[in-house]
């Protein structure tokens, strides 16, 4: 089986500053593979150690 792991951070706007768009991260993020792994939305540090352990197992 091949992993195709995909690893957001989630991320929200914050109000524009001279015209620009601002975003910054909720501390949220989410991990999923081709394999069929799906985190769903989880603590940052939760999706990035399932991220880095879940090829190595
Ligand atoms: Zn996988």
């Amino acid at each position: 089986m091949q992993h195709d792991v995909r690893f957001t951070r989630e991320t929200r706007d914050l109000p524009p500053v001279d015209g620009w768009r601002r975003i910054e991260p909720t501390g949220y993020a989410h991990t999923s593979c081709s394999c069929g792994l799906d985190t769903g939305r989880v603590p940052d540090t939760e999706a990035t150690s399932t991220a880095r352990t879940h090829t190595a197992a």
